[in-house]
């Protein structure tokens, strides 16, 4: 028992240094303290604390799961380019997956979910639960995951945990899975999207790399127009998840063109190629494809809510100063998970992968 206990010590110590670690990495250095919620003002349940309760939980949770003969770890946030139109072979959909595993003969991805979507009975409410089929995201993932190995490819396993001010247990695999017909499906759709979003960006007069050239197609400077004629708002989703971070650049400007960046907000470039390590794969991409041809869920997603909010975080590179706590939590529970995966599965055979 004693040893039990001093190797979750262990790897409890080593997850939650890994969690700090990428807190601090994207915090500007402030630690996840006892803060209060700005909109509830309610204490922030997304704290140290509640880190270290949920790990130790999670560890006692997945170890007979990790460490059982059937259980194979294959990779750690591996990421992959697959095409998404042979018509045009540069154009590829990118993205990382969590984890992928062998598990009794088959392939699954594993992806991590946190969330404070509380149900007493069960953990968690049947709409975050509900919120992975139909999802672009994970059928994303699942169209990868086929390409990538066949009929051995299974399903993708959410990995959910729940963060709650008292409850540390909520922990479950929510599985998922495709027919054909419905990648073939997602296939079409992504594409249209990322038609929308060229179509878009060519209203504007964007350049492909993200920025504008401030040149409309009808030789009027954009910026000196009424209002900008490309990337519609969707004001369905201002309030739909608290209140959208561009907001208050959405109330005052009819026409963001002429405006520079604004107090509260920096400008930072999100490129997959950064984000997701693909240069750790460009050998086995399409030469053609570079930037402007890499289309990735966090992008398209943006672009499917609302319009004007891409334009805003991948046009004009804008990025919020507040707080981003959800963000910042949900990246250090997924630092600290590739440290219990790791460990767990070396336990007894080897880890083959990165
Ligand atoms: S960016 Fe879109 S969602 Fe956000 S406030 Fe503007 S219209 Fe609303």
């Amino acid at each position: 028992m004693v040893s039990v206990t001093n190797e979750t010590t262990k790897l409890l110590e080593a997850a939650l240094a890994a969690a700090t670690d990428c807190w601090l990495a994207n915090s500007n250095g402030a630690l996840f303290d006892e803060a209060f919620d700005p909109e509830s003002g309610k204490p922030e349940i997304r704290n140290f604390t509640t880190m270290v309760e949920m790990l130790f939980n999670y560890i006692e949770e997945r170890r007979g799961f990790l460490q059982s003969r059937d259980f194979q770890l294959l990779s750690i946030e591996q990421p992959f380019a697959v095409p998404l139109d042979p018509d045009r072979p540069g154009l590829t959909y990118v993205g990382r997956l969590d984890k992928k595993f062998h598990y009794k003969g088959a392939i699954y991805a594993a992806e991590h979910k946190t969330t404070t979507l509380y149900k007493k009975d069960g953990f968690f409410r049947s709409d975050f639960i509900d919120s992975f089929s139909p999802s672009s995201q994970i059928d994303g993932y699942l169209y990868a995951l086929h390409l990538l190995h066949g009929r051995k490819a299974k399903a993708v396993w959410v990995d959910a945990a729940l963060v709650h001010g008292s409850v540390h247990n909520g922990f479950r695999f929510i599985s998922v899975d495709r027919a054909f017909e419905q990648l073939a499906g997602w296939v079409w759709e992504t594409r249209f999207w990322v038609s929308m979003i060229e179509s878009q960006r060519e209203a504007l007069g964007a350049s492909p790399q993200g920025g504008s050239n401030f040149e409309h197609q009808d030789g009027i400077a954009v910026q000196d127009l009424p209002y900008m004629p490309s990337f519609p708002k969707n004001t369905e989703q201002c309030t739909m998840y608290g209140n959208c971070t561009y907001i208050d650049l959405c109330k005052m400007w009819s026409n963001p063109e002429a405006w520079e960046t604004p107090p509260g907000f920096t400008v930072s470039h999100w490129s997959p190629f950064d984000e997701l390590d693909l240069a750790s794969i460009k050998k086995s991409m399409d030469p053609t494809a570079d930037e402007t041809t890499c289309y990735d869920n966090t992008r398209i997603s943006c672009f499917r809510r609302c319009n004007r909010m891409y334009y805003y975080r991948h046009v004009r590179d804008l990025l919020s100063e507040s707080d981003r706590r959800a963000l910042l939590f949900g990246s250090a529970w997924h630092a600290a998970m590739d440290v219990v995966w790791r460990t767990l599965a070396r336990k007894g055979k080897d880890f083959h992968g990165s």
